[in-house]
């Protein structure tokens, strides 16, 4: 046991259990979705604020001695920071982590796929919104949709369980719902389209501009056949799941916005720039990079001092986030610099 620390679960002023840390190891990202990051100038943190792999494993374990069981790893894009795969190894062999995922965009996936399945990772969502280059090309404003299939191949070679994440914006990605689909029930894939949420860098967003859950539904129902919902097995988990009625593959739905999922929230979140987040749209974070560098404490003081400002983060939690108030104010931080 880690002398210091006091194991105990994270449950916030709602009762909720939080048991999965999503880590952000960049903000920087080769590829430039119009819904997360500027075309140009987006403004990148300093390399010497970012958090070296020792430090994210040091919050990792001291995380994990508080019930905290799945990591994900996320960005920006996180395959574009150097030597990935140590970090992974190193989570992977925390005590009491017994999970381990890793979000991406997939274009630097084909080298990296077996190194990181070898270094322990257990699964992988890549972002993947269409299947047509000139609209990939529109979205991201990168030509790149051959490095994201060849990543996808890679990965499932590698043995890596896939998701594919989908954002949902209307108006734009109607014509590939149904070929997505398609695609994920060919390789086995399950699709999870997600409904565009407000965190964009230059404040694109508009409710209208939401392609429903229930839209994307009728869509597959009509354009493919009937689906029917999976019973939840995990009631935590944020994901809608349907699979089709024929038999042949399940896609899923994250419905931020039309139903919001924040009563069961087990989620917190680091950035990449070492501060805890409670909320994709928290307005509030807690820093841990002055703890973790701050020379006058040894390790024990380090680890309580972790402890308590990730137990700080999760007593502070809010209910929820409030999109669908008038109240609602986009947090200060766009996706890229959060970790989606
Ligand atoms: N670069 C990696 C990627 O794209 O998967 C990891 C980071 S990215 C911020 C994480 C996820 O956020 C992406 O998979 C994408 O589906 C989602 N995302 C980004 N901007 C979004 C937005 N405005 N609304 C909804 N989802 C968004
Ligand atoms: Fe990069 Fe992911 Fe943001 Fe797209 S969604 S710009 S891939 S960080």
């Amino acid at each position: 046991m880690t002398p210091g620390v006091q194991p105990g679960p994270l449950v916030d002023g709602f009762g909720r259990l939080h048991d999965n840390l999503r880590i952000s190891v960049t903000d920087r990202c080769n590829i430039r979705c119009f819904y997360c990051m500027p075309e140009t100038g987006a403004p990148f943190v300093p390399h010497r604020e970012i958090l070296r792999y020792e430090e994210i494993e040091q919050v990792a374990r001291v995380a994990a001695r508080l019930g905290v069981r799945k990591l994900r790893l996320t960005g920006g894009e996180p395959l574009v920071r150097r030597d990935l795969p140590e970090l992974v190894q190193k989570l992977a062999v925390i005590p009491g982590i017994e999970d381990l995922g890793l979000t991406t965009n997939g274009v630097l996936l084909e080298r990296l796929a077996r190194p990181l399945a070898e270094a322990g990772l257990k699964r992988l969502n890549v972002h993947l919104d269409t299947l047509d280059r000139a609209r990939f090309e529109h979205i991201t404003r990168r030509d790149e949709l051959h490095g994201v299939l060849a990543g996808i191949d890679a990965a499932q070679a590698a043995g890596l369980p896939v998701k594919i994440n989908s954002v949902a914006v209307k108006g734009l990605v109607e014509p590939d719902i149904v070929p997505l689909a398609r695609f994920g029930r060919e390789r086995g894939i399950e699709i999870r389209y997600i409904e565009f949420m407000p965190l964009d860098a230059q404040g694109l967003w508009l409710r209208d501009k939401v392609l429903k859950a229930s839209d994307i539904l009728a869509m597959l129902a009509e354009g493919i056949g009937p689906l029917d919902p999976l019973p939840v097995s995990d009631p935590r988990a944020p994901a809608l799941e349907y699979r089709f009625r024929d038999g042949v593959g399940a896609v899923g739905f994250i419905a931020s916005v039309t139903r919001p999922f924040c009563l069961n929230c087990n989620r917190i979140r680091l950035t990449a720039d070492g501060h805890l987040r409670y909320c994709l749209f928290a307005h509030e974070e807690m820093d841990v990079k002055g703890v973790l560098r701050d020379e006058s404490l040894d390790a024990e003081a380090r680890e309580e001092a972790l402890a308590e400002r990730i137990r700080a983060n999760v007593r502070a939690k809010w209910i929820g986030h409030e999109i669908n108030s008038t109240q609602f104010v986009p947090p200060p931080r766009p996706m890229y610099a959060i970790g989606g």
